[in-house]
Formats: C-alpha cells, sequence, structure tokens
C-alpha cells in the first residue's frame, strides 16, 4: 500500500492448526523458497537450499504470523512455545546434542529474517546456549579454552545488548580497559584468563543494570532471545528503512534457530561473505571477503580487516571450488544475482544464507541485461529487475572504485544519492572557511552527530554530508535531497566528537582536513580520496533497458519545467512535453524582478499595466524558448500561482535596514522608497498565505495580469510557430474551486488569444484547463470540465489542502507520525491513495462524465515517484509531469505498472 493510516489493532488469540514453527535439517524441510510470506527471505532461502541438498547447518524457522501475534498481544502464545519446543527436540536429536547442556551442548543461533530483505537493520544473537558450565565443556572439546571463553563473552555481549537492553558502551569499556590493562593491541592479543576476566566483569555489567543474574538456563535464553527478534522489528532503523523502502509495518520478521558451526576454531576454519557478481558495478566476477579462524561479526564489525575471497582459493582450494560450485547453482535457481554467507568449521563448508542481493542502479541494469544475454531470464523479466528510482544513479556522478582500494569505514542510510570526495570539517563554519563560499576547489564533507537549521550555510558550501544519527527524514536528508546533494545519513557506527574534533570508526581516529569518500546512494563512508566518475545518462546498457520496458508504456511522461534550459535537459532524459512551467519562476530573474515589484507596488491598475507592459516582452522571450526545446510536443503554462509577497524583501530585513538607515543617515533619499515598500509588504501581510491572496484569485483580482501573461504565451506561440515550430500551448488556471473562477479566467485566456490571432494573422492550436489542487474542486470537477479542457492534479497542494498539512511546516510533526506509524509514508513523497488518490480518481471519473476526452495528467511531485505513478496509471490518467532528473524513473515507473498489468506479474511497487 502507499500512504495509509494503519489499520486498528485487531486482538485475537493464536489460530488453531496454524504451523508456527518449520524445521529444516537431515536434507529435508517443512517450508520451501516460495514461502518468504511466511519463512521469510532468509528462512525461505534455508528451506529451499536444505531441500537442494547443500549443506546447510540444521534449525527451524519460527514463521511471520508469530511475530505478528506477538505484536498485537504483547506475548508470544502457548501454542508457538509448544510448537518451537517439538522443533527443539526434533534439532537435538538430529545433532545428538543437547541445547546448552552436558559434555557436547548444542549452541545455536537466534536471528531475523523479514520477507523483503532489511540488511544489518534487526538482531541477532549467536553462541545461545552457552552458560558457565557449557563454556567448559566446549573448552574441553574444541580443546580451545580461549575460543570457549570468547564466544561466551560475545553472547554476554550481544545477549546483554540486544535483549536485556544495555547500551553497548557499558560492555565496550569493559573490554578496552582489560585490553589496556593486557597491553594487547588487537582483540586476539587478549588470552582466555583475561577472556574470562572480561566475562566476571560482563556478568557485573548485566547485573548492575537489570538487577539480575545473566540467565544460565539455555531455555530461557533462547525464549528472551526470540522474542527480542520479534521486538526489533520495531526499532527505529527497522522502521526507517521499510518506510523508504515502501515495505509494510504489518509483515513482521520471522526467526531463524539453527545450529551454531564455528569459524573461529582455528586455521581450517574461517567465515565470509559475497555476491556472485559485483554489486557496485554489475561486473561478472565472484565478489567478496572472508576471515580466516573468525565467526561472522568479525567480518562486519571490521575490528579485522577481511581480505578478498579469491584468497580462500589458494588457502583451501577444495573449498572455494565448492563454495562457487554451490553460489553458481544457486544463482541459476534463483535466476538473480546472490548475496550469500558461509561458514568453514574444520574444513567444512556451511551454507548460512543466500538471498537476492543489493545493488546499485549501474549493477541492476548491467546485471538484468547479462542475464538476458545468458538466458536466465527474458527481456520482460528484466523490465522488473531495476527499481526505478534506483536510475538516477545514472544522473549523478558515481565513485571511481577501480583505481584506489576501497576500505568501507562504515555504512550509513543512502539518504541522498551521489558521489562527494573531500576534507572532514566539524562545523558549518569551518565548511565554510575552508571551502570558500560556493566554491569547490577545497572540497569538504561535513560531518557531524545529526545536523540543525544552524547548519545550513555550511552543507550549501559542503561537497557531502555525513551523519551518525538520524534517518531518512532527518534534517540532514531532506535538506540535501532538496540541494541534490550527496548525503550519507544516521551512520551509527561512527562516533563523532564535535569537543575534540574527531570521528572514530572502526578503531580508528579521523580528524579534520582528513580526506573521506561518501556514496550516497549506497551509504557507504570510505576512507581516502576516491575519484568521481561523472553522470552517464546516455549509458548504452541503460538505452538498452529502457528499449526494453518502452513498448509497454502507455502513459506519457512530462517535465515539470519553467526554463528553457531545464526543457532541454527534459527533452534529453526522454520527456514528452512539459506539464508544469511556473509562470513566476520566470519573474525572479534579476531583469524581471524590479517589473515585478513595480506592478506589485503600483496602487492603481494604470500603474500597474504599465509594469506589466515592461514584463510582457521578458516573459514572451522565455516562452518562445521553452516552445522551441518542446517542438512538437505540449506545453502546460500555469498563469501566476504564489501569494505576491514572495517577490517582495522580507519585513524583519527591511524593518532592520530601515533602522539601520534612520541610525546612520537619516537623510538617505533610499529611505522614502524604503518605507512605502514595507508599507506595501506588511499590507500583503496573510495569515496563512498558502490559503490566502494566490492562484487564480490573483488573476481574479488583477485580471490584467492574466491578461499580460495569455498575451506573452499567445504572442510567444504564434512567433514560434511562424518559424515552422510545431506548438501545442496549454494554458492553465491553478487553485480554482468553482466553475466560476474557472470561467472567469478562461474567458480572459480566449479572448486575449482571439485578440492575438487577429492581430498576427496566425492561428495556434491552444487548450485553456486548470489544475485540480482543492478538494472542493475535485467534489464538483464536473462542473468545471464544463470549461477546462484539462485537468492537472496539482498533489503538493491537493495534499495539503486534504490532510491540512502546511507543506511547509509539515516536518514538525511528521516525524512523529512516522514513528507513531500513524503514516506509513511522508504523504508529500509518496501519494496517499486512500484519501488524496481517492480524490483525484473521483474527480478523474466525473470530469470526464461532462467531457469523455478530458485531458488528466498530475505535476506535483508524486508525478516522479514510483509508486504514485503505479497508482495514476491504474485509474487511467494521461501523463504524469516530473522534474527533469525523475523523468526516466517515471517512466520506467509508468512502463512497469503497464507491463505488469498485460503480463499479469506482480509489479512489486506496493509491498
Ligand atoms: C502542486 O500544488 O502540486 C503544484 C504542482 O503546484 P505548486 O507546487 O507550484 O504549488
Ligand atoms: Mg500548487
Amino acid at each position: 500500500m502507499a500512504t495509509t493510516t494503519l489499520p486498528e489493532t485487531e486482538i485475537h488469540e493464536s489460530k488453531p492448526g496454524t504451523k508456527y514453527v518449520y524445521f529444516f535439517g537431515g536434507g529435508k524441510a517443512d517450508g520451501n523458497g516460495k514461502m518468504k510470506d511466511d519463512l521469510g527471505g532468509k528462512g525461505a532461502g534455508l528451506a529451499e537450499m536444505t531441500n537442494a541438498g547443500l549443506p546447510v547447518p540444521p534449525g527451524f524457522t519460527i514463521q511471520t504470523e508469530a511475530c505478528r501475534e506477538h505484536m498485537r498481544q504483547g506475548k508470544t502464545s502457548a501454542e508457538v512455545n509448544r510448537q518451537m519446543d517439538e522443533a527443539l527436540k526434533k534439532l537435538e536429536t538430529l545433532q545428538g546434542q543437547p541445547l546448552g547442556k552436558g559434555e557436547n551442548p548444542l549452541l545455536v543461533s537466534v536471528r531475523s529474517g523479514a520477507k523483503f530483505s532489511m540488511p544489518g537493520m534487526m538482531d541477532t544473537i549467536l553462541n545461545l546456549g552457552l552458560n558457565d558450565q557449557t563454556v567448559e565443556a566446549l573448552a574441553k572439546r574444541s580443546g580451545n579454552p580461549r575460543f570457549a571463553y570468547d564466544s561466551y563473552r560475545r553472547l554476554i555481549q550481544m545477549f546483554g545488548n540486544v535483549v536485556l537492553e544495555i547500551p553497548k558502551p557499558a560492555f565496550d569499556e569493559v573490554f578496552d580497559a582489560k585490553k589496556k590493562q593486557k597491553k594487547a593491541k588487537l582483540d586476539t592479543d587478549l588470552d582466555a584468563k583475561a577472556l574470562q576476566e572480561v566475562i566476571e566483569e560482563y556478568k557485573k555489567v548485566v547485573k548492575k543494570h537489570t538487577k539480575a543474574d545473566f540467565p544460565q538456563d539455555p531455555h530461557d535464553q533462547l525464549t528472551m532471545a526470540r522474542d527480542a527478534v520479534f521486538h526489533s522489528w520495531l526499532n527505529d532503523r527497522a522502521k526507517h528503512y521499510r518506510r523508504i523502502n515502501n515495505i509494510s509495518d504489518d509483515l513482521g520478521t520471522a526467526v531463524n534457530v539453527q545450529a551454531m558451526v564455528y569459524g573461529n576454531l582455528g586455521d581450517t576454519s574461517g567465515t565470509g561473505v559475497g555476491f556472485t557478481r559485483n554489486p557496485a558495478t554489475g561486473d561478472k566476477e565472484f565478489y567478496g571477503e572472508f576471515l580466516l579462524n573468525a565467526q561472522g561479526e568479525d567480518v562486519v564489525s571490521g575490528v579485522r580487516t577481511p581480505v578478498h575471497i579469491s584468497e580462500l582459493h589458494k588457502i583451501m582450494p577444495s573449498v572455494y571450488d565448492q563454495l562457487r560450485d554451490i553460489t553458481t547453482r544457486l544463482e541459476k535457481h534463483y535466476k538473480d544475482m546472490q548475496d550469500f554467507e558461509f561458514t568453514i568449521q574444520d574444513g567444512k563448508l556451511y551454507m548460512l544464507q543466500t538471498r537476492n542481493g543489493k545493488r546499485t542502479g549501474l549493477a541492476a541494469v548491467r546485471v538484468a541485461i547479462q542475464m538476458v544475454e545468458e538466458g536466465l531470464i527474458t527481456k520482460e523479466e528484466a523490465i522488473f529487475r531495476v527499481e526505478p528510482n534506483q536510475l538516477y544513479d545514472f544522473l549523478v556522478p558515481r565513485l571511481d572504485e577501480k583505481k584506489t582500494k576501497v576500505e568501507v569505514l562504515a555504512t550509513g542510510l543512502p539518504a541522498s544519492p551521489g558521489a562527494a570526495v573531500g576534507q572532514i570539517v566539524f562545523t558549518a563554519d569551518e565548511a565554510v572557511e575552508k571551502a570558500g563560499h560556493g566554491n569547490q576547489k577545497n572540497p569538504v564533507i561535513l560531518v557531524r552527530a545529526e545536523t540543525t537549521p544552524e547548519d545550513i550555510h555550511g552543507m550549501e558550501v559542503a561537497a557531502g554530508i555525513l551523519t551518525s544519527r538520524g534517518g531518512m527524514t532527518s534534517h540532514a536528508a531532506v535538506v540535501t535531497r532538496g540541494m541534490g546533494k550527496c548525503c550519507v545519513a544516521g551512520a551509527g557506527d561512527i562516533r563523532v566528537d564535535e569537543k575534540t574534533r574527531e570521528m572514530q570508526v572502526k578503531g580508528q581516529v579521523f580528524k579534520a582536513g582528513d580526506w573521506i569518500s561518501l556514496d550516497g546512494t549506497t551509504g557507504r563512508v570510505i576512507k581516502g580520496k576516491l575519484g568521481t566518475l561523472p553522470p552517464k545518462a546516455d549509458d548504452p546498457e541503460l538505452l538498452k533497458l529502457m528499449s526494453w520496458s518502452e513498448p509497454f508504456r502507455t502513459m506519457k511522461v512530462r517535465a515539470n519545467a519553467d526554463i528553457p534550459r531545464d526543457a532541454i535537459q527534459a527533452r534529453a532524459f526522454g520527456a514528452e512535453g512539459i506539464g508544469l512551467c511556473r509562470t513566476e519562476h520566470m519573474f525572479f530573474g534579476e531583469e524581471k524582478l524590479p517589473h515585478m515589484r513595480a506592478m506589485i507596488l503600483a496602487s492603481t491598475e494604470k500603474e500597474r499595466r504599465a509594469a506589466l507592459r515592461k514584463l510582457l516582452p521578458l516573459q514572451r522571450k522565455d516562452f518562445d524558448g521553452v516552445f522551441r526545446a518542446m517542438d512538437g510536443f505540449p506545453v502546460t503554462i500555469r498563469t501566476l500561482d504564489p501569494p505576491l509577497h514572495e517577490f517582495l524583501p522580507r519585513r524583519e530585513d527591511l524593518l532592520v535596514e530601515i533602522a539601520v538607515l534612520e541610525a546612520t543617515k537619516p537623510r538617505s533619499p533610499k529611505l522614502k522608497g524604503l518605507r512605502s515598500l514595507l508599507q506595501r509588504v506588511e499590507e500583503l501581510h496573510e495569515f496563512n498565505p498558502m490559503l490566502g491572496h494566490r492562484g487564480c484569485r490573483l488573476g481574479i483580482t488583477y485580471p490584467e495580469i492574466t491578461e499580460m501573461q495569455a498575451r506573452a504565451i499567445f504572442e510567444a506561440a504564434v512567433a514560434v510557430a511562424k518559424d515552422g515550430v510545431k506548438v501545442h500551448p496549454e494554458v492553465m488556471i491553478p487553485l480554482v474551486a468553482t466553475l466560476k473562477e474557472t470561467a472567469n479566467q478562461a474567458a480572459i485566456i480566449h479572448r486575449v488569444a482571439q485578440e492575438v490571432f487577429k492581430e498576427k494573422g496566425k492561428k495556434v492550436d491552444y487548450m485553456v484547463g486548470t489544475m485540480i489542487e482543492l478538494p472542493r474542486a475535485a467534489l464538483v470537477a464536473d462542473e468545471i470540465a464544463k470549461e477546462a479542457q484539462f485537468f492537472s492534479f496539482g498533489t503538493n497542494d491537493l495534499t495539503q489542502t486534504t490532510f491540512g498539512f502546511s507543506r511547509d511546516d509539515v516536518n514538525k510533526v511528521l516525524p512523529t507520525y512516522l514513528a507513531e506509524g500513524i503514516l506509513k509514508q511522508d504523504p508529500f513523497a509518496v501519494l496517499d491513495r486512500e484519501g488524496v488518490g481517492q480524490l483525484i480518481r473521483m474527480a478523474t471519473e466525473r470530469g470526464r462524465k461532462t467531457r469523455p476526452d478530458l485531458k488528466v495528467g498530475i505535476c506535483g511531485e508524486h508525478g516522479g515517484e514510483p509508486s504514485s505513478v503505479e497508482f495514476c496509471y491504474q485509474i487511467g490518467l494521461n501523463y504524469v509531469s516530473c522534474s527533469p532528473f525523475r523523468v526516466l524513473t517515471a517512466r520506467l515507473a509508468a512502463a512497469q505498472a503497464a507491463a505488469s498489468e498485460k503480463l499479469k506479474v506482480e509489479g512489486g511497487r506496493t509491498k
């Protein structure tokens, strides 16, 4: 679903007969790879791999319904407990080991795994089943006490943090102090005795924070860990991730309980992660890294630097060959690039996970094309292998990862795409000082725990922004996206100390002036100074994929563009016309603003007309350029919309300027002008200008403005038509609520058109239509269509007026609304199908009742957002219009929407 309010919580007990727990092991699994809804991606993958005879440690998956029940009831039902105990017994029998008991204890991992992969967003607990007794048994059995104590201290630490909610630093302090005391450089330098001491200290930490001992009963450990993983579905990171990826909060996660295998049993053991193709570039190469004698978290946490997977070939050639063979089979089986995890225990390979790998837009396009060429998928399937938003990657600079070694320091949220390379600064002032005003000779990366509006001057000059806190709607994320600037937000592994002006990550300290590189598309923070590559909008593989998708597309895609330069850019991206030319943007130019102000300051119609006469040729020139750029395509031009005060200086600035002049140069001739400007600014002041003197209300109260604009449009249209340019102006009236408003403005436009055609001796085809931006307009759309020859939904204003949210101030409440689940997504970003969408559907139907050939489009921000584009297609709009940089995205989204209907495949927009 797109933006919706959450359904009321339903209270019900577990459903009788429900199978909550699915076993896998011994070459057979209860579930299979298709059961992602129930088993989650990971659980379905484990079942599928087990059934395929691959070496998978056995275990069981507690399905997502158990998590949903847990969320509804605040506890896990007795039936889930019963089925879990049964599966545990089966596992104990298969392994010949009891959980956390005896000479040869069974130890398990407890991992989350939702339907859609949410890498790193939820929690995991390893080594579960260890306690004061079994740690000794493990020490004896493995002949490696250091390994046993290390596993136990990791369990207390992970369990303490995830289940008992003890902050990580409480454990880090103990561990770091022990390393200091023992003069140990690396974690691995601590011996068994030191680790035993750490365990004792950790237990004290647990006692201090929870007022209880670390649970020794393995069964208690298991139920507590399972419930904590259920809870991690609701942590902030997971919620953010779901929001940006359009994943429903209602799905819940499955929990996978699996026999532990150890990669840290010595030099014939190891662990690693990999991809069957390069996820950044899409190159067909075995890509990944591994560590000898290590556990999974060592690879991810960066305590030790993993080596390239090709090294495994040298160390354990037969294991390497087996891994390549298995992963190649997996890729063929799933017909998609795989992201896998493996562990080698005493020379024996185990597969822990496989799933379709996340990839950049570039890689998505390349892998899709390769797979068609390899005969794995069809061209139709390839269209769906690329998320439309990923195409943005082709339009922004990228990091050049070929020339320099890439050391990823941390991965945060991909808040704003693109690449940035620069020297670290810690304050906005420092950014300005170092970067120089707006010049990029000294590119800087502003590194903050989080940004606030006070940082804006630094954000403006920085090449990129990195924050250690905050989500996709944090200040840093929202502002940089607006600026089109690269940003990685919420990189939690980074510690920013603004006092000492240091950034700590992976045990390394970075100071102001050190170079880092950011990849805003994947969220990676990379050490050092990488090169950047320019955007590739004409990439041949991109064009190939688009050529496969385009034949499916039936809905047109236009661009919102106000000046000839943007119109040319939009055409290059494939826009089929302009859906919104905001004429007010033409008035902000240096030559035009004085005349615009003169027009606003005029106290009589005569004065106003004099100022408008000066604006006429300037505006005509802009229209001329836009029409020429769009040769043959329609151009929708909106008459003046914003409140007039937006063209005048701010009241506060004027007051200061006047006060300063009065104090310093009381006889300055400027004072008189400033005072009358202030008076007019005060007259124009409105409490709620978004609902005030704007839109068609301007043209109705000052008809001469509409007259001038219509004249500029038609004079330009006739002039370019005389030069052989095909021109189709569509004049659009903003913010109407009634038929009479529409008729009032349409009459002026038609009259002026006829006057110009007569004067110039030439006619052009044109239309007069309206924006639908107010609920009333949607309700009386059948009436309005009597005058309007087309509708364009201004969904920015329609969302504002339907919800009653101010589009400029919504960010004050939105974070809470999203955090509380009152809204699933920002309705200004993703169209609210239930409310605003209903108005759009209804207005379209009513409008077409009156005028069956009514052309209908949308030109708010939603016109470039894939889920909203899909909705527009489904309700039969003729076009969507979006900013030039989103045209490619909208084209692919529109093609996918049509193709999924035609091919009856799941489009996947709506998760
Ligand atoms: C809209 O309201 O959706 C729209 C396109 O107009 P503006 O953003 O200029 O108000
Ligand atoms: Mg609007």
